[in-house]
């Protein structure tokens, strides 16, 4: 290996999974990561664009790269610059117009093409692009050997959505929804299970929409898939066949989300005690606007199965406030939902238009004031909430996989919770990559602390 790649990643646990197949991509093409851009040949950036102005960030981020390099190694021939991930398939050539540092552009499909990307820059292309979208992708497939992270391993399930929210531009930027053969899941995590790995995460858009859209478009989806294999039977089948001590499922989408998954919740103890399940509002006008498919009801009853689970689960969701026609009435009864869920973690969202979705053609009716006055408000209710779901474990010993060093304290250790929650504690072992009990004795604003009671 002689050459570097430096690799930024942005966004969600898809994103953080391409990262790792982009690397094994180019580790085979010689390329090996590097954390210092001074040293790098190519420089990549995997991109997200849920936050605001993602495009005017990557022109951003390329200049404060250029110039860090200009100032460790003064002279030395930039690298070549690439985008990747959801601005990258919706800015397209439009990167090339407004950056001539950008000399490759990878959309969200293309990364098994990665090496004709890379074959065309070193046969002298000046800029090279692949965008291409199909329901008929390919999965990229990693070995345990392939992978980033030791102790947690990240498995696609589906990929791209149907559903067409007003406002995400998930189905431009990621393309239809397909779904993974079943048993190619059940093989990888048997695998990651035999390569002792503590944690699993099975990932899509919308987990629980799983094999749904095959029956449509007649991809990738197995003969069994098409026999009607759904979520729940998968996740039985990975929680019964895998060995992998602790497995974890997101996003999921209320309106596919069913008794039966938390039945199987209940009936696996490898099944994690958290449920990711973003409502984006409380109010059933904005709702339908948005065109989420349920009403604040359906939502409310997917949420009383999960707290009829026998195991304690975790809820966590996402809200947008200042949707265009949002009315101080409709905002409140997000407030009012917010309250009656009691979630464990809330990402909190001020509407901005997406290119392409429908939404971005609403008279954007709220004022940037208001949105932030209703981001403040459901915050401020949301951190109550927090408080007083998180003191319930002060006392408790719970289950940590710890997977470092924390950025606070060289002196603690960082994990997660079977619920997905973070927990600090004094290193008293080596216990990296390892379960943990650890008793809480304090909450912080957005974690617990504890000590390690046994390993
Ligand atoms: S379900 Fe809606 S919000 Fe979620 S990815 Fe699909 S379009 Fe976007």
């Amino acid at each position: 290996m002689n050459k570097k790649v430096y690799l930024e990643t942005y966004g969600c646990q898809m994103n953080v999974h391409d990262s790792e197949k982009a690397t094994y991509m180019l580790s085979d093409l010689g390329y090996a990561q590097t954390s210092e851009v001074d040293e790098a040949d190519l420089v990549l950036l995997n991109t997200c664009m849920v936050r605001e102005k993602a495009a005017r960030k990557v022109y951003t981020r390329i200049n404060e790269i250029k110039r860090d390099i200009s100032k460790a190694a003064r002279g030395k021939k930039l690298p070549v610059f690439g985008v990747m991930g959801c601005v990258a398939q919706a800015e397209a050539d439009r990167l090339f117009e407004r950056s001539r540092d950008i000399k490759m552009v990878m959309g969200t499909q293309a990364i098994p093409r990665l090496p004709n990307l890379m074959e065309q820059l070193d046969k002298g292309f000046d800029r090279v692009i692949d965008v291409r979208l199909s329901k008929e992708a390919e999965f990229l497939e990693l070995q345990a050997d392939n992978r980033q992270t030791k102790h947690i391993a990240y498995i696609t399930i589906t990929e791209g959505c149907n559903k067409f929210c007003s406002f995400c531009i998930v189905p431009f930027t990621r393309g239809r929804e397909r779904s993974r053969p079943a048993d190619r899941i059940v093989e990888e995590a048997k695998s990651l299970g035999k390569q002792g790995y503590q944690e699993i995460h099975l990932l899509g858009q919308n987990v629980n929409s799983y094999g749904l859209s095959g029956r449509y478009h007649g991809n990738l989806v197995s003969a069994e898939e098409s026999a009607g294999i759904t979520f729940a039977r998968l996740l039985a089948r990975v929680a019964e066949e895998s060995g992998v001590p602790r497995i974890k499922f997101t996003t999921s989408y209320p309106r596919d989300f069913d008794d039966e998954i938390v039945r199987v919740m209940d009936e696996h103890d490898n099944l994690c005690e958290w449920v990711h399940l973003p409502a984006q509002s409380g109010n059933d006008r904005v709702l339908r606007a948005m065109r989420r498919g349920y009403t604040r009801r359906e939502y409310i009853d997917k949420i009383e199965a999960i707290k009829r689970s026998k195991k304690d689960i975790a809820i966590t969701g996402d809200m947008i406030v200042g949707f265009p026609g949002e009315t101080d009435d409709d905002f409140s009864e997000t407030m009012s939902l917010v309250a009656e869920v009691e979630y464990d973690g809330l990402y909190i969202f001020k509407y901005s238009p997406r290119p392409r979705t429908p939404a971005a053609a609403y008279a954007d009716s709220i004022t940037e004031e208001v949105k932030t006055e209703r981001f403040l408000m459901l915050q401020d209710l949301q951190d109550r909430i927090q408080k007083r779901r998180y003191e319930r474990y002060i006392g408790r010993t719970v289950e940590v996989l710890v997977e470092g060093m924390s950025s606070r304290s060289s002196s603690d250790y960082t994990g997660h919770t079977r619920c997905n929650k973070v927990v600090n504690f004094p290193i008293a072992s080596d216990m990296l990559g390892r379960l943990a009990q650890v008793k809480v004795t304090e909450v912080k604003s957005h974690s617990l602390y504890g000590v390690m009671v046994k390993a």
